[in-house]
């Protein structure tokens, strides 16, 4: 259940200000905000050896870089902005990037680590004080504005350098609503849906996992809002829509009514959608199609049957790798995975090795995985379980273990090649013969070997991947990233980020008819399959397992019933023949408000 926001006051004196970005997770709501300073808390201090004091000062040079980098990546976002605004934030991103080019604070951190062998994070903090300290002896009402922007840059190198991200929520007061300049999704995993009603992000796509963990947990949020922390403070009150994509700061009184309206529908349908969930999910002409839900985080298996959800089509197990910094062990995994399988009572739990690499970091794996320049084409999912057969091989053992408590099914990310899927499956038998020599309980039969068709090189190779693996689950989002080179986590290239361009769906076509000749099932998993809009478009090419975000799978299921097959696979193809996505979404709109 979500928390219902703090009690404010009618309607606030103070300017409003609303600013647009992505509605990345629908649902609005209104709370005080909570603004997500780079602070200086438990900053590591440590002697640097003599040895690494070179090291030492490559990190530092790293961060500074990566910090430049990131202002750019801000300044380039101001051109959405009103022109004196784009003006004001230029100006102080300029100041920032100044800082960070050789003044006195990267000079003296440098001075520091190689005289001092002080760590850079600590080295950081000390240069920061000593120069606080001398701006406030000279009493100056600019020095001391300075000021501010020197410790806001020195707070970006230690986040920077700690790669501390991993922010504890806990403490926020009940129904806040997160602003900040870039969340991960290990963030968001720390989120509570009881305490956090909401977030709001300069940085940040549609369908990157940030986003995916938002829609997951029902917090409404928006993303790549350009400028957001320019005058929003911690306890503003805030109004974020994550269906239109709208951050209202200080809302007045037409914007109160407005959101009083649309939060009263939003409730209705959520009641009239709550009807559904003991209503099979059936086309009109009586086919059924299995909705699964897509899970990140152990506590949705409650949403996933809540919403009576046919099982898990995916569960993405890097939560387990999130947040910490040692690796999990077998029984650890094991003992996690038997939970979720207990908890969905029976139903399947498609279990997928791990994912990291590209945008999804995992603390507990970044010395397994160097800087790369294309993160999303290097040492990436099952890249990396090949490369590392050690993490495989823990993880395929703690999926056969969990499989002796329900039914489940292997998943394989990344997959590009027939040769990946053999050496997994050689893993995969080795495995299983070692735990039965041990005598260890686990799943009996073995369980079905799935591949994520989410490149498009296994799409365009699906036949033959058809016959090494026992089903195929589409992932829309890396599918769709790969086809058309648009980073799926960059606000800057959403708008093109386009699943009905005709490449993407000749390719889903492409997939569903491989996996319909060699008689394994397919499913589709990625963001798409969540999308009311597109429900017809995936059932008129054949696709008849849906897996999604709890939060949307009843809205799903409504338009299920809605739909005829023949109907729609008339209509399906009619749209594959068509070489422009504007006339392939007027077709699929047109049948949409059709029925
Ligand atoms: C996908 O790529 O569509 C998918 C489901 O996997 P992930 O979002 O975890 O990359
Ligand atoms: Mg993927």
């Amino acid at each position: 259940m979500r928390a219902e926001p703090l009690a404010v006051p009618d309607v606030d004196p103070r300017p409003e200000r609303v600013i647009r970005g992505l509605g990345v997770s629908t649902g609005i709501i209104l709370g005080p905000a909570h603004v997500i300073e780079s602070g200086f808390h438990n900053v590591p201090e440590y002697l640097v050896a003599p040895a690494e004091i070179d090291a030492e000062r490559m990190r530092f040079a790293d961060a500074v870089a990566k910090s430049i980098k990131q202002l750019k990546k801000l300044k380039a976002k101001t051109a959405s902005l009103p022109e004196e605004a784009a003006e004001e934030v230029n100006f102080l991103l300029d100041a920032h990037c100044a800082i960070l080019s050789g003044s006195r604070l990267v000079r003296g951190v440098e001075r520091r680590i190689a005289d001092e062998r002080a760590n850079a994070e600590y080295a950081v903090q000390a240069e920061l004080q000593a120069i606080a300290k001398q701006f406030a002896d000279m009493d100056d009402a600019y020095l001391a504005s300075r000021i501010q922007d020197i410790k806001e840059v020195g707070a970006r190198l230690i986040r920077n350098l700690t790669d501390r991200k991993f922010q504890a929520f806990s403490t926020l007061p009940e129904g806040s609503i997160i602003v900040a300049e870039e969340l991960t999704p290990a963030d968001t995993a720390l989120m509570d849906p009881k305490l956090v009603a909401g977030f709001a992000t300069t940085l940040g796509g549609a369908e990157g996992h940030t986003a995916i963990m938002a829609r997951s947990l029902g917090i409404p949020a928006v993303l790549g809002v350009a400028g957001l922390l320019q005058g929003v403070q911690s306890g503003d009150r805030i109004i974020v829509d994550g269906s239109t994509g709208r951050v209202i700061v200080n809302p007045g009184r037409e914007a109160m009514t407005d959101y009083e309206r649309r939060r009263a529908a939003q409730e209705a349908d959520r009641e009239q959608l709550k009807s559904l969930i003991k209503l099979p999910a059936r086309t009109r002409d009586l086919v059924d199609i299995g909705l699964q839900a897509n899970l990140e985080l152990p506590r949705e298996v409650d949403l996933a049957t809540g919403v009576a959800a046919d099982g898990v089509g995916l569960l993405r197990t890097e939560f387990m790798f999130m947040n910490r910094e040692d690796l999990p062990g077998e029984d650890e995994q094991y003992a996690l995975l038997k939970t979720i399988v207990e908890g969905m009572g029976g139903r399947p739990v498609t279990l997928r090795t791990i994912d990291v690499g590209g945008e999804k970091l995992a603390s507990s794996l970044t010395s397994h995985i160097a800087e790369s320049a294309n993160p999303a084409l290097g040492l990436r999912a099952i890249r990396l379980s090949l490369r590392e057969p050690k993490l495989l091989e823990v993880q395929l053992a703690a999926m056969l273990r969990a499989g002796a408590h329900g039914p489940t099914r292997i998943l394989l990310p990344m997959i590009t090649s027939v040769s990946e899927v053999r050496r997994v499956r050689a893993i995969f038998e080795r495995v299983a013969r070692r735990l039965k020599r041990r005598k260890v309980r686990m799943a009996n039969p073995l369980p079905p070997l799935g591949v994520m068709i989410e490149v498009p090189g296994a799409a365009l190779a699906a036949d033959a991947l058809a016959q090494a693996c026992d089903f195929f689950a589409i992932g829309t989002n890396d599918l769709i990233m790969y086809t058309l080179a648009i980073d799926r986590g960059d606000e800057q290239v959403a708008h093109l980020f386009d699943p009905l361009h005709p490449a993407v769906v000749r390719l889903i076509q492409f997939t569903a008819e491989a996996a319909l000749r060699a008689r394994i099932p397919v499913s589709v998993c990625g963001e798409m399959a969540g999308e009311p809009r597109y429900t017809a478009l995936l059932i008129g090419l054949g696709i008849r397992e849906l897996s999604m975000a709890p939060s949307k799978l009843l809205a799903v299921k409504r338009r299920v019933r809605t739909v005829d097959t023949i109907a729609a696979s008339h209509r399906a193809r009619m749209m594959v023949d068509q070489s422009d996505s504007g006339r392939i979404a007027a077709l699929l709109d047109d049948f949409n408000d059709v029925g």
